[in-house]
Formats: structure tokens, C-alpha cells, sequence
């Protein structure tokens, strides 16, 4: 796999030289603010101890403190970590928030654990991390295999070494402890709201338009119900054990279904079944890789059919598929603008823990639409007029954000 810290690494100094960012500015954003890595020792179920490394990026506090998920994943790596940071504080700027970004993750595999392993993982990597997070700080969030019963874990550990509740240190919480409205179901909506804002743009009609996704955890699951309830058909969906296609259609609510009762979508009969990879392949008109980053490289990037991709995961394509996808005519909606909804509702999230005031779903709904769309109209804007993908323009677009802040603040001492 190509390491995602040089991806992130290339695509900012690439930005950095058409912007014509100053020497000082380019050398101070290329490397995280500072990164931390602890060992989480764990008491296993059967008696035995098993240590497992934590890491947290804050790779930029510029406009803000730090925001971004947490994973756990058994490939998780620091140069994982600080490249998904990097990619959080462009955003965070693109959405325009108020925030830099962060990222953090343990490298273990959650589904061979039992829920009380996980706890007290989690327990103990924030009390870790405990010195460097905090609402005004750094506030992390649900990312791969964390959600909102692993925030919940996070805030209480958090709140009672504070010795006081503190809801805002996290987001994506249970609502029953301050979590918001439609958080849930935010990145997806995000995605969702994303392919909308593009048709629209280019004033083409949804039709029945045929979608893949690739990865089936929070970003894909909400992306297809939403996808499906607005006219567009699911071909194909895969998860980590395998794919299913069906050109005629897959039944979303049912697929959930499956996937709940058997723990995978390859269990659903209403469809061929075929490999995790193959399902790139496929002819369909819009793809959603909705998993890990690197899913296509320069290694496969010939094979994809779609005409669209629309990025849920972070980093799902390399910076040398990017060019060969762009040399053969297939958009790619960049995944710092298209997977942003989480990141947008997570800070309604924080603003309601600061307030101690909730809005409705509707109303989170609706804020999120209007934020969605304001970015996309601002990179697809600047990517016409300049000529450039929608990945350079969304980049450009937040560097310029972040650079004008670290300029305005200057450099300490
Ligand atoms: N992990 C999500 C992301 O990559 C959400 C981050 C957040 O809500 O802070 O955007």
C-alpha cells in the first residue's frame, strides 16, 4: 500500500507551490503540530495482558483546536494517523469551521474483542491522551470501528478525571448524554448532499442512476438508505469480508438487515456475490468508496468503470490514480469536501454542549445542507475558473484558509 503521510505530504506541497505559500508557511503545515504515541495495556478477558499502541496527530491548531476521529483498526500506523490529521485540517478549513485537525487511533482489531476489552482500551487510551485533549484543545470523534458507545466511554473517562461533566470533549455521543441530532447519520447525508450539489451544478437529472459502494460502516450504510430514498439504485455494496452485485438493484433496508443479523452484506441472496476488489470494477455510474484510504492506486485506477467517485472514506484514491482517473474523464469529488457532513454535525455537536441548548433534527438537517453546499459551490467555482480538479481547488481553497491564519498569528516566540 502507498504510504498515506507521503500522499498527504505530495498533495500539500503540490498546493503549496501553485499558491505560492511563503518558505516559512510551506515547512511549518507540511509536519503535524505534535503527535503522541502511548502504550494502552490492557487486561484481556482470559487473565492475560496485552499492550496495544495509541497514537494522537494534532496537525494543526491554526483556526481552532484540534478535531477528528479516533480508529481502531489492526493496520492503524502513525503515518496513518498524521496523514488523516493533515487531511482533517483541510476539512475543517474548507468547511470553513472553526476548528484544525486531529486524528487518532489504536492499533488492535476490534472485532475480535468482547465489548469489556474494548472499554477498558478505551478507558485507558484517554487517560493517556488525557493532557493533550479537551474541548478547547483538541476534541476527538468516531472514525473506523469507534461510535457513539466508544465517545461515551471517552467523555466519562474524560469527565471524571476532570472531576466534572464535560459533554464537549467528544462528539457523535449517544444523545441521551449530549450527542446531536443527525450525527449519525452526517457523514453519509454529507455524501449524499455532495453527488446532489454536483448534479445540480451540472444540471443533470438524478434519473436511476446506478451507485457502488465499497465499505459498508456508518458513512456507506447512511449514504446508500439516503441514496436510495431520493431515486438512485444500489448495485453493489461490499463490507471486510467480501461484495454483492445485482445490476437490477439492491434492497438497502434488507441488505442492513443482513448485515446485522449475519454480520456481513455477503449473506444477502438477492444478488451475486463476488470479492471486495472485483466490485470496483463494476459498471455503475456513481462509486462510493466508503472504507480505507489507497483503495484505488496506480495499480487498478484503469479498471474503474464508474464516471463519478465520490469520496466517503478519507484518502480512498492516491495521488497517481487521481491522474490517471482525471486523464480518463472520471470526476473525482474529493473526500475532504464530500465526506465533511460528519465533521460539520459534530460541530453543531460541540455548540450544543457549549450552549446547553439542542436543536431538532431538522434544524441540524437543514444547517448542514446550507454549509455543504456553500463549500461546494466555492470548489467547484474556483475549479472552473482556474481549470484545476476538484481535489486541487478544495486543497487550494483550505491551504489558502489556514495559511492566512498561521500568517495573521505569526510564529511564536
Ligand atoms: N472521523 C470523521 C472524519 O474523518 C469525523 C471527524 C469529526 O467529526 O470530528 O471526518
Amino acid at each position: 500500500m502507498e504510504n498515506p503521510w507521503k500522499i498527504a505530504q505530495q498533495q500539500f506541497d503540490r498546493s503549496a507551490e501553485i499558491l505560492g505559500l511563503e518558505d516559512w508557511l510551506r515547512l511549518k503545515l507540511r509536519e503535524p503540530r505534535r503527535v503522541i504515541i502511548v502504550s494502552v495495556p490492557v487486561k484481556m478477558d482470559d487473565g492475560t495482558l496485552k499492550v496495544f499502541t495509541g497514537y494522537r496527530s494534532q496537525h494543526n491548531t491554526a483556526r481552532g483546536p484540534a478535531k477528528g476521529g479516533i480508529r481502531y483498526h489492526q493496520d492503524v500506523t502513525l503515518d496513518e494517523v498524521k496523514a488523516l490529521s493533515m487531511w482533517m485540517t483541510w476539512k475543517c478549513a474548507v468547511l470553513n469551521l472553526p476548528y484544525g485537525g486531529g486524528k487518532g487511533g489504536v492499533r488492535c482489531n476490534p472485532k475480535t474483542m468482547s465489548t469489556g476489552e474494548i472499554e477498558r482500551l478505551t478507558r485507558r487510551y484517554t487517560s493517556e491522551i488525557f493532557d493533550i485533549i479537551g474541548p478547547e484543545k483538541d476534541i476527538p470523534a468516531p472514525d473506523v470501528n469507534t461510535d457513539g458507545q466508544v465517545m461515551a466511554w471517552i467523555m466519562d473517562t474524560y469527565s471524571v478525571l476532570s472531576g466534572k461533566n464535560v459533554p464537549g470533549v467528544v462528539t457523535g455521543k449517544p444523545l441521551d448524554i449530549g450527542g446531536s441530532e443527525g450525527r449519525n447519520a452526517a457523514t453519509g447525508r454529507g455524501v449524499y448532499f455532495t453527488l446532489l450539489n454536483y448534479f445540480r451544478n451540472k444540471k443533470q437529472s438524478i434519473g436511476a442512476r446506478s451507485v457502488i459502494i465499497q465499505g459498508f460502516g456508518n458513512a456507506g450504510r447512511y449514504a446508500a438508505m439516503l441514496l436510495e430514498s431520493a431515486g438512485f439504485k444500489v448495485v453493489g455494496v461490499s463490507d471486510s469480508k467480501g461484495a454483492v452485485y445485482n445490476q437490477n438493484g439492491i434492497d438497502v433496508k434488507d441488505l442492513i438487515r443482513v448485515k446485522a443479523e449475519t454480520t456481513s452484506v455477503v449473506n444477502y441472496k438477492e444478488a451475486e456475490k463476488i470479492s471486495g476488489e472485483e466490485i470496483l470494477y463494476k459498471d455503475a455510474d456513481v462509486l462510493i468508496p466508503a472504507a480505507l484510504e489507497s483503495a484505488i492506486t496506480y495499480a487498478n485506477a484503469d479498471r474503474i468503470r464508474a464516471k463519478i467517485i465520490c469520496e466517503a472514506a478519507n484518502g480512498p484514491v492516491s495521488n497517481e490514480a487521481d491522474k490517471i482517473l482525471q486523464e480518463r474523464g472520471i470526476i473525482v469529488l474529493p473526500d475532504i469536501l464530500a465526506n465533511a457532513g460528519g465533521v460539520v454535525v459534530s460541530y453543531f455537536e460541540w455548540l450544543q454542549n457549549m450552549q446547553s441548548y439542542y436543536w431538532t433534527e431538522q434544524q441540524v438537517n437543514e444547517k448542514l445542507e446550507l454549509m455543504m453546499k456553500t463549500a461546494f459551490d466555492n470548489v467547484i467555482t474556483l475549479a472552473e475558473e482556474k481549470n484545476i480538479t476538484l481535489r486541487e481547488s478544495a486543497l487550494m481553497i483550505a491551504i489558502k484558509r489556514v495559511a492566512e491564519a498561521s500568517k495573521i498569528k505569526g510564529l511564536y516566540p
